[in-house]
């Protein structure tokens, strides 16, 4: 059973008629109407040796348990408001405290996301230390971003560029292939990769330090007809824009924004790093062709490059495309799943 199966058969139930609940389970975000407003609620867990190495420095990982969830906020457009702190820890290590808090309060600072509560525990002996966040954002009622919507014909456009995370998790070679981190459970390519040297610092921060498109986000409302994160790689995430949405989509591979250094590897690395490599947290989303414009301005508002990458079909499957429109065998390339 996928994680996604699993969600589905067990945890997945309509939206009570009149509730306050007008988006449940299926989207970046729960949305909750209160009428005048829409809030936009999501929770992400990071699980030691699952989602980040025990050694993983404090400070960037209190910025990336909260940096996930406003990403996630910023895939439903939604403005961030304040989030909540779960934390089982397995002691009270003052350093890592101040590291972990310093990192996760800079970027609510910096968001105007307020810490409004949460709750601290032991693990039991040998658990993992494990962090839960929940963050609320706020939309224009109906305005909020969804996974559903894309048409066909409709362009397909990613943010800024994929692959980096992918690669550093690579070129870190540190991560055995047992170990099953997220995304890191393939094989360590870090003896294998070109221009290795230096090049380490530059990616990890990439994967240590994800910007969360908070601001391309909103600009996308009433825009964009379907926008996701890209947090368990682009085909993956693209998958489900294309399941919600009950369409195809064809990405033209040439097109897919990429780092010079991502580019100076070998083509079978590259489409595994900017394809299904995770951990990018770009928006990912679509919009009619008479928008380009508009959605070239929203990258330009937000300080972020937008690029076209490909299109919605009505046909069904997704298919890559290489630069003379022959498609590319993609069916090696997997997202992340816990449980595949
Ligand atoms: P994301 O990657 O944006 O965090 P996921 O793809 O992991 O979202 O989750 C897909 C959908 O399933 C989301 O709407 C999420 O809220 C929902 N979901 C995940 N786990 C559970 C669960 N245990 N119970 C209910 N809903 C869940
Ligand atoms: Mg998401």
């Amino acid at each position: 059973m996928t994680e996604f199966e699993l969600i589905a058969r067990y945890f997945t139930r309509a939206p009570a008629a009149g509730g306050m609940v007008a988006r449940g389970v299926g989207d970046d975000c729960a949305v909750l109407d209160l009428g005048d407003r829409w809030l936009a609620v999501t929770t992400d867990l990071l699980v030691e040796g699952r989602h980040f190495l025990p050694d993983a420095e404090p400070e960037a990982l209190g910025h990336k348990a909260l940096a996930v969830n406003l990403s996630d906020l910023a895939a439903a457009g939604a403005a961030p408001r304040c989030f909540f702190l779960a934390l089982a820890l397995p002691r009270a290590d003052e350093a890592w405290l101040a590291a972990f808090s310093r990192g996760m309060l800079a970027l609510a600072d910096a968001h105007g996301c307020a810490l409004a509560g949460g709750d601290t525990t032991r693990t039991a002996e040998g658990g993992a230390l494990t962090i839960c966040i929940t963050a609320v954002g706020e939309t224009p009622p109906g305005a909020a971003l969804r996974r559903a919507g894309a048409g066909a014909g409709d362009d397909l456009w990613v943010s800024d560029e994929v692959g980096d995370a992918a690669l550093a998790l690579r070129a870190a070679s540190v991560i055995p292939a047992q170990a099953g981190i997220q995304n890191g459970s393939r094989e360590s390519l870090g003896s294998r990769l070109r221009g290795n040297d230096g090049m380490e610092e530059q990616v990890r921060q990439r994967l240590d330090r994800p910007q969360p498109r908070v601001a391309l986000g909103l600009a996308l409302r009433g825009l964009a007809s379907s926008c996701i994160d890209v947090s368990d790689g682009l085909l993956g995430d693209l998958g489900h824009i294309r399941a919600r949405s009950g369409v195809g989509a064809e990405v033209d591979w040439p097109a897919v924004p990429r780092s010079a250094r991502l580019r100076a590897q070998p083509e079978a690395l590259q489409l595994a790093c900017a394809l299904a490599g995770g951990d990018d947290y770009e928006l990912l989303f679509t919009a009619p062709p008479e928008r380009r414009a508009a959605v070239q301005a929203a990258g330009t508002t937000a300080g972020v490059a937008v690029t076209r990458i490909g299109r919605i079909t009505a046909q069904p499957g997704c298919r890559v495309l290489d630069a003379q429109g022959n498609t590319i065998d993609t069916t090696a390339l997997r997202s992340f799943d816990h449980f595949a």
